[in-house]
Formats: C-alpha cells, structure tokens, sequence
C-alpha cells in the first residue's frame, strides 16, 4: 500500500457490451493513462463487432445520481460525456454538471465527444437530442470533439479540406464551447490525419499518422478519454489535445480484429 491516489475522471456515456466503445474504451485508456476511473452510465447498448442491435437508456434521475455520488464523495479532476442517448439525459447532465462545477464555468474541465452514431451508422442518439446538444451542453463543453460526420450534423457544414475545417471550427465555436477539435480521420484522401485545435483565436493544426486498418471501433471514445485524463493530470488544454493525439495513434496503430465485423483500437502497447 502506498497511500497514493491517482487523479480522478469521470466519464457519462453508454455501455458497449462488445467491450470494445463507450464506458469499456473509456475505462481502460483512464487505466493506460494512470488515471482512477469513475462512470455514471446513460444506456445500455446491446452491441458486437457487426453492429448495434438496439440501446436502453438509464432513468434520468439514476443518471445524475451517479454524478452527484462520485462528486459528492471522491472528487473528480476532468470529466467527459459520450453517447447521452436522449435529449432529457442530456438537459438533466448539463444541469447537474453545472450544479456541481463540472464544464467551463466551474473548476472541473469537461471535454464532450458529441456522439450521434457508431461507424455502422446506428443511431446512438435520438434525432430531437441534437438540438439539447447544440442548446445545453456545446455552451458548458471545455472543448468539443466531433467528428466530420458529428460536425455536418451539428453545424450543417460539410468537409472535405483544411480550408473547410477551419470553417466549421469557426461555425463550432460559435455554439459556445471553450475549445473545438475538428478531427480529420474522415477526410479519407489525406495522407496524414489532422485533427485541427481552435479557441476562437488560434488555429492548431495536429497531424498523425494514417493506418490502414478497418479496426478504428471505439477510436473517438479513446480520444475523448486519453485528453481526458491528460486534463486530470493538470495539463493545459493544448498539451492535454497532444497527449490524446498521440495516444490514439498509437492504440489504432495496435488495433486488433475481433468478431466477424469491426475490431476495437488497443490500449496494449
Ligand atoms: N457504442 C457506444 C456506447 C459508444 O459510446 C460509441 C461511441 O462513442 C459507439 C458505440 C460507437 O463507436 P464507433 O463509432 O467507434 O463504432
């Protein structure tokens, strides 16, 4: 026994019986980043690697008590949010977080990966909830980290180039997050991923590598959660958004095939 206690995350998000997205991803990349991991579960999907046959959500208030009890008691350094399913999850997560400090109003950074689908393209969120995302919680994000197909949802706007990116990193912080991280992974004739950084001032562009591998299941989760914990560790947003680059290139770079269909991006390496 050493008496040490790690830094401390919580993620809101769903289950991925597959083990491979959602709190499953989360909880081992808080793991491979030192990080003790807390969970307050928003549905239950019952998913493989083929895909997501259907989704149950947790009763609201089960939601929010699940925050308020690890807030309440352990203390949380950096928080995330995943898939939240319905827009009455996502009023009642945004209330509750800003009742107790958690996004960028309160002392507890709150990174939201605004999930719509999985790469199969199943529905992870009920059509009428994009707007509470767009309403309720774009304006309490520290930072926001869609996706191109996240981000024509959100903003309407497609991507297809830098100058595109940077356009709906502009549209994207204008819904009110403290920082925006357009990820590039969908731009498919680029050589390299770049995933672009903005706070209303400066653009920062971050490139990685690209792997040819169709394992990429739970890669936005692990992103999420890897700047996640990097925030938990007091990194400043810019360095925390490095830290995740980097770890989930090196988890897609390890990305192994499991079941007939998508296999999940490694934390083994
Ligand atoms: N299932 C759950 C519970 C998720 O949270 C997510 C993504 O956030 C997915 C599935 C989809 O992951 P992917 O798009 O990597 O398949």
């Amino acid at each position: 026994m050493t008496g040490y206690t790690p830094p401390t995350a919580l993620t809101i998000a769903g289950s991925d019986s597959g083990g491979g997205a959602g709190i499953q991803a989360d909880l081992r990349t808080f793991f491979a980043c030192g990080v003790h991991g807390m969970t307050a579960i928003t549905a239950v999907t019952v998913q493989n690697s083929v895909g997501v046959e259907g989704f149950s959500e947790i009763p609201t208030d089960v939601v929010t008590a699940q925050i308020r009890a690890v807030t309440g008691d352990i203390g949380v350094a950096a928080a995330k949010t995943g898939m939240l399913a319905t827009a009455e999850i996502i009023q009642a997560v945004a209330a509750t977080c800003r009742d107790v400090g958690i996004g960028r109003a309160g002392q507890t950074p709150l990174v939201v990966d605004p999930v719509a689908a999985s790469m199969h393209g199943d529905a992870l969120l009920r059509a009428e909830a994009l707007e509470a995302i767009r309403a309720e919680l774009l304006p309490q994000a520290s930072l926001v980290t869609p996706n191109l197909d996240e981000v024509r949802l959100l903003t309407g706007q497609d991507v297809h180039s830098a100058m595109e990116q940077r356009d709906a990193a502009v549209a994207l912080y204008a819904l009110g997050p403290e920082w925006v991280l357009v990820k590039g992974g969908h731009m498919r004739d680029d050589e390299k991923c770049v995933d672009l950084l903005y706070d209303g001032s400066e653009f920062v562009e971050l490139s990685g590598a690209r792997y040819e591998t169709n394992n990429t299941h739970g890669g936005g989760d692990t992103l999420a959660s890897a700047i996640t914990s990097a925030l938990a560790n007091g990194l400043a947003m810019p360095d925390a958004v490095r830290f995740g680059k980097r770890f989930i290139e090196r988890s897609v770079a390890e990305a192994y095939p499991l079941g007939r269909g998508v296999g999940p991006v490694s934390p083994f390496w």
